[in-house]
């Protein structure tokens, strides 16, 4: 039995894996890791793949970056981590004093959690009980765009749209009002303004329409990520935060898969030149380390619960591993190399390389979309690419590039039809030339039939 193999088997009869049918195992192993380096993970086979999916979206700057283990491991040393109700520490106001001046003006008190899910959550309570303490409790509802997701807990559920994670759970979800979202797929660039101020029309309407009891409007900034990477341009969220103001309704910014330079700018919300009352960062903060999300906002919202302690306005939100300071030790890390290696600056190179290459696979019979924004390309598998009729979900196509890759050595993990890259910024040229390459078979072996 190969080393892989034994602990395949011993996974299998003690974990229930996150997002997976555990049935599928019986024929799809899980694959053990053995360790990382840079954009490669390896096997205890000694098999190595290309982490083209930056781990779930989180690993920026490769496994055992140097740079982040050396922080971590000097932060271990003095505290691994200390409650942050009546307590601090230096990494956390180290951290949030930089994220103060990298983010939009304005957006100065940090909320600190651990995973992104409850980041949306306190995003959602904390907009909620804004109206609440400035004497609104009618303002309780949230609106936001289809086909969003924005984590798995009961709340965050219900503010996503992907009916895969949604559906079963109707029943306990919150009532939230849904407009369509806007959405590039299918169109070249140029026309997605024009879809986007058509589909803005339904978001207007329905400011207008509820606005007296809308707490907040909830968006994924550029790119719906879960939805299937599908994107939109910058000038929605203009004119969102513009309608937003107009309609005196809250906006949350969700850039928690997207911010930290993967749309080509620290922030998506910078494109669009506009600033959130809350910004939900996590996944990339640590360089894909350590669990850590923040919820940033504004002094209107922070002044709206600072009182004596009796007029019980305060946030009493809470989760044990707030503000972890290794997590934090590792995102002050990850802002020095992105500093110091003028991250954005070397990206757009790297982005248009992949640009390049992909653009070809637009002329495959099987390929309703090519789609990019900054570091994340997306491949469209469709049946009839004259219709942009899909193939069924049931046909696993995307399973098929998955398998097909892993072979080759690269780990793509399509979202259903979507075949998408979202590497780590640190992928050379030649690691995405052979992107390109493992794509394309995958392409041509889950079209073949
Ligand atoms: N929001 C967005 C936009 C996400 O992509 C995700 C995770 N994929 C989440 C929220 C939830 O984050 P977490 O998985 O850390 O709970």
């Amino acid at each position: 039995m190969s080393r892989n193999d034994e602990w395949m088997q011993r996974d299998i009869a003690s974990l229930w894996h996150p997002c997976t049918q555990m049935k599928d195992h019986e024929t799809l192993p899980v694959t053990p890791i053995r360790r990382g380096r840079g954009v490669w993970l390896e096997d205890f086979d000694g098999r190595r793949y290309l982490d083209a999916v930056s781990s779930w979206w989180v690993n920026i700057f490769g496994h055992a970056n140097e740079r982040i283990n050396a922080r971590i491991r000097d932060q271990l040393d003095s505290l691994e981590h200390v409650i942050l109700s009546g307590f601090t520490h230096q990494p956390v106001i180290e951290l949030s004093e930089r994220l103060g001046r990298l983010t939009p003006a304005g957006l100065g008190h940090c909320f600190y959690a651990d995973n992104g899910s409850a980041a949306v959550e306190i995003a959602l309570k904390m907009s909620y009980h804004y109206w609440h303490n400035v004497g609104r409790p009618e303002k309780r509802r949230f609106l936001t765009i289809t086909n969003g997701y924005h984590g798995e807990t009961l709340g965050a559920l219900s503010v996503g749209d992907v009916a895969i994670f949604t559906e079963t759970y109707r029943s306990l979800l919150l009532d939230v009002l849904k407009v369509p979202a806007p959405d590039g797929f299918g169109l070249p660039r140029e026309q997605w303004i024009d879809e986007a101020w058509e589909k803005f029309a339904h978001m207007e309407a329905a400011l207008e329409r509820h606005h007296h009891e809308l707490a907040a409007v909830i968006v994924e900034p550029l790119i719906q990520c879960a939805g299937g990477m599908r994107m939109y341009p910058p000038e929605y969220l203009t004119w969102l935060r513009e309608a937003c103001d107009r309609y005196n309704v809250q906006l949350i910014f969700d850039e928690i898969a997207v911010g930290f330079g993967r749309t080509g700018t620290m922030f998506a919300c910078e494109q669009a030149s506009v600033r959130p009352d809350y910004l939900c960062l996590s996944k990339a903060i640590t360089g894909g380390y350590l669990p850590l999300s923040v919820v940033m906002t504004t002094d209107e919202v922070y002044d709206a619960f600072y009182d004596d302690y009796a007029s019980l306005r305060a946030f009493l939100h809470s989760h044990s591993y707030t503000g972890n300071p290794l997590a934090c030790a590792a995102a002050l890390a990850t802002l020095d190399i992105f500093e110091q290696d003028s991250v954005i600056e070397a990206n757009r190179a790297k982005a248009a390389h992949i640009e390049r290459v992909t653009a070809p696979l637009r002329d495959h019979p099987h390929v309703g979309d090519v789609r990019q924004t900054g570091m994340v390309v997306a491949i469209e598998m469709v049946r009839d690419r004259a219709t942009l009729e899909p193939y069924d979900f049931r046909e696993r196509r995307g399973l098929r590039v998955f398998q097909h890759a892993m072979s080759r050595g690269a780990m793509l993990r399509p979202l259903g039809n979507v075949i998408y890259w979202m590497p780590p910024y640190v992928i050379e040229p030649e690691e995405i030339d052979f992107l390109a390459e493992v794509t394309r078979e995958g392409l041509e072996i889950a079209t073949g039939d």
